[in-house]
C-alpha cells in the first residue's frame, strides 16, 4: 500500500507524463498554481465540459446559456460585495515565512478532531459487528459526543470572530488551540489580516486616466448582469436558468495540491431564476439534480458527500458542498447556492436600472430568486483523473497503470490498429478511421508491437482499442479490446459505432 501523498505526486506525475497536464510557462520554471492542459488534458476537459453543458442546457427547456467577457464594469464587483468581502483572513509563520490562510488552519484542525471520532466509531464497528448502530453509537458514545461538543464550539467561536470581522480572535483561537506551523513546527504566528484576491489590471491607456478593472473571480456576475437581455430576448419564464462556462481568477493566498486550487481556473455556473418563496425546493432539487449528475459517470456514491455550510456567504440562505474525496481527503468540488435576490437586489441598485420580473401569473412584479449551481471544472478534471488512475498487477506477472475514465469522458473512444503496417492492413485500418471519426475522437496508430499500443491507450483511458489483422481483409471482422476488463471480442465492423455509442451513455441513476 502506497500512501495518499505518494499516490497523489503519481496522479500529477502520470498527468505530465501522458500530456494531461503541465506547468505553465515549464521553460522558466513555471508559474505557481498556473497549470496547462496538454493534448490528451484539452480533450478530456473539453469533454467534461461538454457532459456539464449538454445535461444542463441540451437537456432542460428552460436552461439557456451564454458567455459573458471575463473583463466587466468595476461597478459590477462593488454590486456583488467583491470589493469589499471577498477576501481571506490570512496568517503567516514568522519562523518558516509561510503563509496559511486562516480559516484552513482551523479547519484542519477540526478534521483532526473528525478523525478521532471516525477511528472511534470503526473501533466500535469492528467490535459490535453487523448489530453496529452507527447512528445510535454517535449519539451516546461519550468520547465521540465529547469530540463533537468541541468542534461545535470552535466553530461557533471561529464563525463569530469572522462574522464580526474580529482578527485578533482569530489569532487569540489559533493560539489556544495550539496549532503548529506544519513547516517549522512553532507557534509564533503573526496578525491575522484580510487579502482580497481578485486580480486587477488596467484598462485604457494611463495618460488618458486608466481605470483600475477586476480579472472576474467568479463566472456568475456575468449571468446576472446580462438577466434581464437573456429574459426578454428570450422570452423567458420563471423558473428558468443561465448557465456559463468560461475562465476565473483569484489570487490564492496558498496555492498547493496541483490543479485543487490554481489561481486561473475555470468554472461551469448555473444560475436557477425563480418566484421567492419557491427557493428551498429549488434548491433541494438542484442539489439532488447536481448529485445524480456526477454518480451518472459511473464514480461510486461513495465517493461523494454533502457537506452544509455552517457559515453561509454573505448572499445565502443555503447553501451546502458537493465534496468528492481526493487523495488528499474529502474537499469541495462543487457549491450549491441559495442565494436570495442578493445579486439581482444590488445590480438593480447600483445600476438604476429595473431588473425585475413581470409575473403573467400573479400579475406582481418582482426581482427572482436566485439557486446557483458552481463547479470548477479543473477541479472534477482532478476528481475525475484521481478516481480513474489504477495500477494493476496482471496475471502474467506484469504491471500496467490503467485510467479507467468514465468512457463518455475519455480523450479518446477509439485506438485503431493495424496488426502490421503491410498487406493492406493499414489502408483497412484507416477506412474504418475515416468512419468513425464523423461520430468519435479516434486515434491511428501503426508503430510498435501491439501490446505496447494496448499499454499506452490504458494509460490515457481510450476505452476500446480495435485491431485489425488478416481476417478482417476477409470477413470484414476486428478485434475489440475493452479497457478495464482486457476482454478481446471479434466484432462486425459495422457493429463497432453501436458498441461506442452504448458505452458512453449516462448512467442511469
Ligand atoms: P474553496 O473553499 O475551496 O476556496 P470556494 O468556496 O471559494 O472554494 P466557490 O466560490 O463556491 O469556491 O467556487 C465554486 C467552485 O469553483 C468550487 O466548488 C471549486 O470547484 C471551484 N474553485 C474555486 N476556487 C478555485 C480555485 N482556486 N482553483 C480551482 N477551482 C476553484
Amino acid at each position: 500500500m502506497i500512501n495518499q501523498e505518494e499516490f497523489f505526486k503519481k496522479i500529477t506525475s502520470h498527468a505530465k507524463e501522458y500530456g494531461f497536464v503541465f506547468p505553465s510557462s515549464e521553460i522558466y520554471d513555471g508559474l505557481s498554481a498556473v497549470y496547462d492542459y496538454g493534448q490528451n488534458g484539452v480533450e478530456l476537459k473539453n469533454n467534461i465540459r461538454q457532459y456539464w453543458w449538454k445535461s444542463m442546457v441540451q437537456y432542460h427547456e428552460n436552461i439557456v446559456g451564454v458567455d459573458a467577457a471575463i473583463f466587466m464594469h468595476p461597478t459590477t464587483w462593488k454590486a456583488s460585495g467583491h470589493v469589499d468581502a471577498f477576501s481571506d483572513p490570512l496568517i503567516d509563520n514568522k519562523d518558516s515565512k509561510k503563509r496559511y490562510r486562516a480559516d484552513v488552519l482551523v479547519e484542519d484542525f477540526i478534521a483532526k478532531i473528525e478523525g478521532k471520532i471516525d477511528k472511534e466509531v470503526a473501533k466500535a464497528q469492528k467490535r459490535f459487528g453487523d448489530a453496529f448502530d452507527e447512528a445510535q453509537f454517535r449519539a451516546t458514545n461519550q468520547r465521540v459526543l465529547d469530540n463533537q461538543e468541541k468542534i461545535n464550539a470552535i466553530n461557533k467561536r471561529f464563525y463569530k470572530a469572522l462574522d464580526q470581522n474580529d482578527l485578533a480572535d482569530v489569532k487569540l483561537l489559533i493560539e489556544e488551540l495550539e496549532i503548529a506551523c506544519p513547516v517549522s513546527g512553532s507557534r509564533n504566528w503573526t496578525e491575522v489580516r484580510h487579502f482580497n484576491l481578485m486580480f486587477s489590471t488596467k484598462m485604457g491607456s494611463t495618460a488618458d486616466g486608466a481605470n483600475e478593472i477586476f480579472l472576474r473571480p467568479e463566472t456568475a456576475q456575468g449571468i446576472f448582469v446580462n438577466y434581464l437581455n437573456v429574459q426578454k430576448t428570450g422570452r423567458m419564464k420563471l423558473p428558468f436558468g443561465i448557465a456559463q462556462t468560461g475562465k476565473a481568477f483569484r489570487n490564492e493566498i496558498v496555492a498547493r495540491q496541483f490543479i485543487f486550487r490554481m489561481r486561473e481556473f475555470e468554472q461551469m455556473e448555473m444560475q436557477f431564476f425563480v418566484r421567492p418563496g419557491d427557493e428551498k425546493q429549488w434548491y433541494e432539487y438542484w442539489k439532488a439534480e447536481r448529485m445524480n449528475w456526477m454518480l451518472s459517470l459511473g464514480i461510486p456514491t461513495e465517493k461523494f458527500r454533502f457537506h452544509a455550510h455552517e457559515k453561509l456567504a454573505h448572499y445565502a440562505n443555503a447553501a451546502a458542498d458537493i465534496e468528492f474525496e481526493f487523495p488528499f481527503g474529502f474537499k469541495e468540488l462543487e457549491g450549491i447556492h441559495s442565494r436570495t435576490d442578493f445579486d439581482l437586489g444590488a445590480h438593480q441598485k447600483f445600476s438604476n436600472k429595473k431588473l425585475q420580473y413581470f409575473d403573467p401569473d400573479t400579475n406582481e412584479s418582482y426581482i427572482p430568486y436566485v439557486v446557483e449551481t458552481s463547479i470548477g471544472l479543473d477541479r472534477m478534471f482532478l476528481a475525475v483523473l484521481s478516481y480513474a488512475y489504477n495500477e494493476e498487477k496482471l496475471e502474467d506477472g506484469s504491471e500496467r497503470v490503467v485510467l479507467k475514465l468514465p468512457a463518455v469522458l475519455a480523450p479518446y473512444k477509439a485506438a485503431i490498429l493495424p496488426l502490421m503496417k503491410k498487406d493492406g492492413l493499414p489502408e483497412k485500418a484507416r477506412e474504418i478511421l475515416a468512419d468513425l471519426r464523423e461520430d468519435f475522437m479516434c486515434h491511428y496508430e501503426e508503430k510498435d508491437a501491439i501490446g505496447k499500443r494496448y499499454r499506452r491507450h490504458d494509460a490515457i483511458g481510450t476505452p476500446y482499442c480495435i485491431t485489425i489483422d488478416h481476417q478482417s481483409l476477409e470477413d470484414n471482422t476486428v478485434t475489440m479490446r475493452e479497457r478495464d476488463s482486457m476482454q478481446q471480442e471479434r466484432v462486425k465492423i459495422d457493429e463497432l459505432a453501436a458498441i461506442i455509442r452504448k458505452k458512453i451513455k449516462p448512467v442511469k441513476v
